[in-house]
């Protein structure tokens, strides 16, 4: 199902602009996040598009062009998962999954038909018979998710369903996730505040900030070509260097950068993976501190621009806290973006 938002927006009353009017198309079997941190709206438009909370006058809805705009959420045919996986205790695995399916009256044999499909989707067959409580969190929520697929909704809606779960088993479960919403081929929007959660799931991300969308593109898109400097930040954690520019260079307190063009009116940033340790770079560094992290080491660095700047260092070994080291960063790594009133 291809889902478009025409000119959609939302006042509470006390005259909160939880969302600015804002225009989305998400494509059939598409996989939308919307990213961004807490306070943003993006609850606020997946509940909008749910049918759980109405939209300002002026906003249209449609799911494949049928206008949904005031359909209560019961006639949308969605399916949700949340953070709390919202299970019958006292049923088995199978009993939750067909329970929405008993509630639309399908036939016997459909509904056993579509349980063992999903069951066997979300690799759940070892537990089938299982009480619920008798799961594992990773394990109620792949139920939940098998829960809100069985009866084919048109669009699956998903708000932050993996941060109840602790550190290791949520990437495990992202990993999982990524792969199971493809194999549904369900249009689904994924709320999330996490940017590793959104791009390691998501077709597209609409990162968004104050009741807006800032941007909206693939992952690699929002990492490499960040539009404002709340996506460079939010995404990637792009770093701004400051300094002045003269010409194609950068000044900085710690030497001259080049730059791949003169850029008057721009601010400059760069992220850790692209600051490159280099006896003959053009930039010198106080090291501060080095933290091992097994893959790599994580050392920030002073002295350089007017903020601490971190850099991350793959090599088998990495210089000590006082040291003095020699920095480099290939022009066309530098993110440059158009000055933003203060
Ligand atoms: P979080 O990640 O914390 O859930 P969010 O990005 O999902 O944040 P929303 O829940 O959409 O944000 O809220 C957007 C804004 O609207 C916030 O300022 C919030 O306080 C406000 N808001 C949300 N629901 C209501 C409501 N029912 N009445 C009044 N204001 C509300």
């Amino acid at each position: 199902m291809t889902l478009t938002l025409t000119q959609v927006a939302k006042t509470f009353s006390g005259a909160t602009r939880a969302l600015l009017p804002t225009d989305l198309t998400v494509e059939q079997g598409e996989i939308l996040s919307l990213l961004g941190p807490s306070g943003c709206g993006k609850t606020t438009l997946l509940r909008i598009i749910a049918g759980l909370e109405r939209a300002d006058p002026g906003a249209k809805i449609r799911f494949d062009g049928e206008d949904v705009t005031t359909q209560p959420v019961e006639k949308r045919k969605i399916g949700m998962v949340f953070q709390s996986y919202a299970l019958f205790p006292n049923m088995s695995v199978r009993g939750n999954i067909g329970y929405g399916l008993k509630m639309q009256g399908l036939p016997r044999a459909e509904i056993a038909a579509r349980v063992e499909e999903v069951i066997a989707l979300c690799q759940l067959a070892p537990y089938a018979e299982r009480p619920v409580t008798a799961l594992s969190g990773g394990q109620r929520q792949r139920v939940a998710l098998a829960r809100a697929v069985a009866p084919r909704p048109r669009v699956l809606l998903l708000d932050e369903p993996l941060s109840a779960l602790d550190a290791a088993l949520r990437t495990q479960l992202r990993d999982e996730l990524a792969v199971l919403l493809r194999r549904f081929g369900i249009t689904a929007i994924f709320v999330t505040h996490d940017q590793d959660e959104a791009m390691a799931i998501a077709d597209r991300v609409a990162v968004m900030s104050h009741g807006r969308i800032a941007q909206i593109g693939t992952p690699e898109a929002l990492y490499r070509n960040p539009a404002t400097t709340f996506v460079a930040r939010f995404v990637g954690d792009a770093m701004a260097l400051g300094g002045r520019l003269e010409g194609a260079e950068l000044h900085l307190p710690g030497g001259s950068l080049p730059l791949p063009s003169s850029s008057p009116g721009h601010d400059v940033f760069v992220r850790a993976e692209d600051i490159r340790l280099d006896a003959q770079g053009p930039l010198t560094a106080r090291v501060e501190s080095v933290t091992f992290l097994g893959t790599h080491y994580r050392i920030a660095l002073h002295g350089v621009a007017h903020e601490p700047l971190f850099a991350l260092h793959s090599g088998l070994s990495a210089p000590r806290p006082g040291e003095e080291v020699r920095l480099a960063i290939a022009p066309e790594r530098l993110i440059l973006l158009p000055k933003e009133p203060a």
